[in-house]
Order: C-alpha cells, then structure tokens, then sequence
C-alpha cells in the first residue's frame, strides 16, 4: 500500500513533528518508501500548508497539520484500543485495520466509540488519545538509547510501526513493563534490559523508538 498524505502527516506528528523538525530519513524508515517519494510529498503537504520545510532540517506541522493529524490519531487510536479490547487483536497486529477504519469514521462514530470505550486516554501503544477537538502533544520523553547502565525505566510508548511491534513481540517486551538497563554495547549495539524474570537484548534501532519513563 502506498502511503497516502495523511500517513505522511501521522508519522511526522508520531515522531514528534509538532514540537521539532523531523528529517527526511526519519520518514523514509517510517513509511519505508524512497526518499524521492518523501521529497515529491514534502512539496505537496508544504503547498497545502500542512506542513513547512526547511532546507538541511526537516519539516514540522504547521497548525493546519497538527489538526488534520490529531483528528486522524484519534480515530485510528480509538479503534486500536476497540480492536485489542473487544476482539482481542495483539498489539502488533491493529495497525492495518485501524488504518482503514480511520479513514471511514464520521466524527459522530468516533464520538460515540468513544463513549463505548469509556474515554480511553491511550492506545494499546502508549499513544495519547487527544479529546474531541483537541490536538496531540505526546508527553515529551527520553528514548531507550538515552539512558545510562544502571538506570530503572518504564517502557512508556513505542512507535506504531508494524515491524517494530512484531520485533518487540518476538523479544517478549511490552508496554507498561519496568526494567533496568543493564549493558549498552558500544557502537549503537544492543541494550540488554533486565526484570526478576527475564533479560532482554533490544537492537539500537528498536530502542531509538521506544519512548521510557524513568523511575
Ligand atoms: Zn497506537
């Protein structure tokens, strides 16, 4: 499937595009498309607003783009938490269906899948789940590759990217777990984290998009 605008405008806003300017690389991994394509989207969102570039930087969403993007987070998410509560989805594999239920929910639906739910504040990935009318703003958080050996951490939120959440599954680390790091190899090798019951090695890639909050 080829990446429409509002997947474009999701991402930038998952990797913080509301707040900082996100490369073109960033996007390039996250959609897995080429950069040629990103570059000609770029060039589309920035015409209509929705996003502004700056050379050598990246783009971040203008206001315009962080409405159209909340509103498209909400309903994707909302459905995420339907998906997993109710039909018992596994957090890695919500992502396809919410990505086309979204696209078919009028916000009288999302108002009262939402009501069904009873508010839910997060999706099944730690994602905020913004109000009717309200806007994103991701708690800003330390990724797991920011820490130091020794310190204790809550796995707080992790990119919505199926071959992310399908890693995580296979390694058996899920949300809302508390670990301590215990080993950083050098040159961006893994992470070894540790509860009383296992001990996990975490890819440098993986750990640069798990968010933690440290406790
Ligand atoms: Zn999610």
């Amino acid at each position: 499937m080829t990446p429409n605008r509002e997947d474009y405008l999701k991402l930038i806003l998952e990797l913080g595009g509301d707040q900082s300017k996100i490369n073109n690389k960033q996007i390039v991994s996250g959609l897995d498309v080429s950069a040629a394509s990103v570059s000609e989207m770029i060039n589309k969102l920035v015409k209509e607003n929705l996003v502004e570039h700056t050379p050598y930087q990246g783009v971040h969403l203008t206001d315009k783009g962080l409405e159209k993007a909340s509103s498209l987070v909400r309903r994707h998410r909302l459905w995420e938490v339907f998906l997993v509560e109710h039909l018992k989805y596994s957090w890695n594999e919500v992502h396809d269906d919410a990505e086309v239920l979204e696209h078919v929910t009028s916000e009288t639906l999302a108002h009262h899948l939402n009501e069904y739910l009873e508010h839910p504040k997060h999706c099944p990935h730690g994602g905020m789940i913004p109000k009717e009318n309200q806007l994103v703003h991701e708690k800003k958080r330390e990724k797991l590759t920011d820490y130091p050996v020794g310190t204790k951490v809550r796995i707080a939120r992790v990119l919505d990217e199926r071959e992310l959440l399908d890693y995580l599954v296979d390694i058996n680390v899920s949300i809302n777990e508390e670990y301590t790091i215990t080993d950083v190899a050098a040159y961006e090798g893994p992470i070894t984290i540790q509860t009383q019951a296992k001990s996990v090695q975490v890819s440098y890639k993986a750990a640069s998009t798990i968010f933690v909050d440290k406790i």
